[in-house]
């Protein structure tokens, strides 16, 4: 993870033009321009001057930021605003021992304890041997899930899938500026891989992919998608079934799932409003903010019952848990690779 005053140039390439503002679901509901990109890079330019402390009320905005990267993407001198946000937030927790204790907390409670114990609900199949190999990157999906849905669907396509027991891919500590646990995930992903000596990486879930991506450019990591296009594996579902689809924010391919959802025999999809605005994940756990959190997990619901739909698929863990937070019995979200795999192989 860089230094926040490494990112000095990149701040400084920011024009001030406030487009960010038109896209950052946080923004529209606060109005405040400390809440969105050019505020935020105003404040941080002071602090890399050493003019402002990284004080807690810096921290807050820094928090409020859902790390969607939609501001990013619209971004005229396209500014990779997520990595910034997060070496700033790294800065804080360097100098703030109750950050360490959270972080402490989720590692222990909830990426070894709560994990390791839905683990014992889940079971890996045996794949099926070919000579094109690739190694799943389950992440905690894989530990909670098992690797079913992923065997079942490659080796459908002539394809080996080799799991071993990776860890998180490490973005929840990567978001909260906790580097020492980001890299100690990054360097057990990296030994891993050097021990299986593999180079084609799969992964469901658009963080995992994402973040796994930053790892090394010697690896070659495809979502399971890419996969399915490559392969032409023409999908029919058992019965209809009329579903809509969330967009991850972190997604890198979604022509692929879009042509899936498209020519899949018996799925009708419907693309709901807002499809691609962020679930608000990273809010869930800011219960000062709830106030602007629930407003946006309250659009992303009713877009989600104006669609019509009773199924929701998605290919991230966070949004899957997101959206089924605010569900209220009224839709189901599955993850779109064990929906195929149950529905359609
Ligand atoms: S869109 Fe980019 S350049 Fe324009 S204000 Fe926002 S961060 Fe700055
Ligand atoms: S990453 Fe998302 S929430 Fe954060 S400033 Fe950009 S658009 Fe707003």
């Amino acid at each position: 993870m860089k230094h926040l005053a490494e990112y000095k140039e990149e701040i400084h390439s920011c024009s001030k033009c406030g487009l960010c503002q038109s896209v950052c679901p946080v923004y529209k509901i606060t109005g405040n321009d400390c809440t969105v990109s050019r505020g935020l890079f105003i404040m941080l330019k002071g602090v890399i001057k050493g003019d402002l402390k990284m004080s807690k009320n810096l921290n807050r905005y820094l928090d409020l930021c859902l790390k969607c990267g939609a501001c990013s993407k619209f971004c005229p001198s396209d500014i990779d605003v997520v990595d910034i946000i997060a070496s700033a937030k790294a800065e804080y927790f360097k100098s703030h021992f109750f950050e360490k204790i959270i972080s402490f907390v989720q590692k222990i409670f909830f990426f070894q304890a709560a994990v390791s114990f839905l683990r014992l609900f889940s079971h890996n199949m045996q794949s099926k041997k070919f000579e094109k190999k690739v190694i799943y990157f389950g992440g905690c999906s894989g530990k909670i899930k098992g690797n079913r849905a992923v065997v079942k669907i490659l080796n459908s396509c002539g394809i080996e899938v080799i799991t071993p027991d990776f860890k998180c891919c490490g973005i929840p500590f990567y978001v909260r500026g906790d580097s020492d646990n980001f890299d100690e995930y990054k360097k057990s992903y990296l030994e891993i891989m050097q021990k299986y000596g593999i180079t084609d990486v799969v992964t469901t879930c658009a963080s995992c992919e994402k973040t796994i991506k930053s790892f090394s450019s010697d690896i070659n990591v495809k979502n399971i998608f890419e996969y399915l296009r490559e392969n032409n594996l023409k999908l029919k579902l058992k019965k209809k079934t009329k579903v809509t689809f969330h967009k991850p924010c972190n997604i890198d391919n979604y022509d692929d799932i879009k042509l899936i959802l498209e020519n899949t025999d018996n799925l009708e999809y419907t693309e709901m409003e807002g499809f691609d605005e962020c679930c608000g994940l990273n809010g869930i756990s800011k219960l000062r903010e709830y106030k602007i959190m629930s407003k946006i997990f309250k659009r992303k619901y009713e877009n989600i019952r104006k669609s019509g739909c009773k199924t929701v698929l998605t290919s991230c863990l966070g949004c899957e848990a997101a959206l089924s937070f605010y569900s209220f019995g009224k839709y189901q979200v599955r993850d779109f690779t064990e929906f195929l795999a149950e529905n359609a192989i």
